[in-house]
């Protein structure tokens, strides 16, 4: 983060939010003071965190007028959609910005349900729910003071690149400010690798990481983090957490194991991986301490909630791509 930003001309920069936290928003801010060097090399257009800004306004610029266009969020309904489309149209390079928009992220857990399911519960049978005439959101709805609209909420999240050609992926939930600063400065200065390409490092999580691995480790539980009482040198994987580092492209500096937390894949797949969740899965239990195959199944079956942890920031883009629909009618 210590070099100095310098572009040829200014940058002109959107940066929009679709199904997200927010989270990513916040990661621009936390480089803190280097803000200051994005604002000399760039031209920020839009960022609807900060500023207020109407999509006609948006629809008025020419095509190709944007430079950049940083989108985080996966694409949940319709608004989403119109505005990475409108947005695809009005920028010469699109970056899915952060785990949403690069793999569907924690919005892409969804798709182990429908849209029916989740309104069934959203609006019919959670406990804070009073909601006896079993009222659902309507596309539009016609009220005396003329016709309201809401977006369509799909039965699918997407991510970015499922509806819209993308040129880079910067991962992250939310990426650090070292990323941040890392895409910016690549973009500034035109550095950037091919089109398609995640602009970071290629190294896993694992070799960022500072704990101590053994030449044969054997996992001989399963556990939760707050199950144990976990050594702080030892690779948490040994202890029996679910860590999914091996898998998981690096770039973070190793945060979430750096304190006690399992890596859960937030930074996505290797390159060239196929399925991040398989390839954990697959890491995993090759290792698991077992004489025989009954007892390997046995531990296996007490991992909590592996599809969440596999494929927790990746289910949209994985071979899985979401749960079976139930039948309709
Ligand atoms: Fe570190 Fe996790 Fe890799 Fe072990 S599995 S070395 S704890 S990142």
């Amino acid at each position: 983060m210590g070099e100095e930003l310098k572009a040829p001309k200014k940058i002109q920069l959107a940066m929009y939010w679709a199904a997200s936290c927010g989270g990513c928003d916040m990661a621009v801010l936390d480089v803190n003071e280097k803000i200051l060097d994005i604002a000399a090399v760039a031209d920020i257009r839009l960022w609807p965190i900060a500023m207020d800004y109407k999509y006609k306004d948006i629809e008025k610029w020419a095509d190709g007028e944007i430079d950049v266009c940083l989108f985080n969020g996966a694409v949940r309904n319709s608004e989403q959609l119109h505005l990475a489309r409108l947005l695809r149209q009005k920028s010469k390079v699109m970056v899915a910005f952060g785990s949403c928009a690069s793999f569907g992220g924690i919005p892409g857990l969804a798709n182990l349900h429908c849209k029916k399911t989740i309104f069934e519960a959203v609006y019919g049978y959670t406990a804070s729910t009073v909601n006896p005439e079993g009222t659902t959101p309507q596309t539009h709805t016609h009220v005396p003071e003329g016709d309201l609209h809401i977006p369509e909420f799909f039965d699918d999240v997407y991510s970015l690149a499922q509806v819209i050609p993308v040129e880079y992926y910067v991962p992250g939930c939310p990426p650090t400010p070292e990323t941040v600063m890392t895409a910016v400065n690549a973009i500034a200065t035109g550095n950037l690798p091919p089109v398609g390409s995640t602009i970071g490092i290629s190294k896993a999580v694992c070799d960022e990481c500072k704990r101590t691995k053994s030449d044969k480790p054997g996992i001989v539980e399963f556990h939760r983090p707050q199950e144990i009482f976990v050594d702080a040198e030892k690779c948490l994987l040994e202890q029996g957490l679910t860590c999914m580092g091996s898998a998981t492209r690096g770039g973070c500096g190793s945060l979430c194991p750096g304190v006690n937390m399992p890596c859960r894949g937030c930074y996505g797949p290797m390159p060239n991986s196929l399925d991040v969740g398989a390839d954990a899965l697959s890491a995993m239990t090759s290792i698991v301490d077992a004489a025989e195959e009954g007892d390997a199944r046995a531990k296996v079956g007490k991992m909590v909630d592996p599809l969440g942890t596999f494929y927790r920031f990746t289910l949209p883009v994985s071979m899985l791509r979401r749960a079976a629909r139930p039948l309709q009618g």
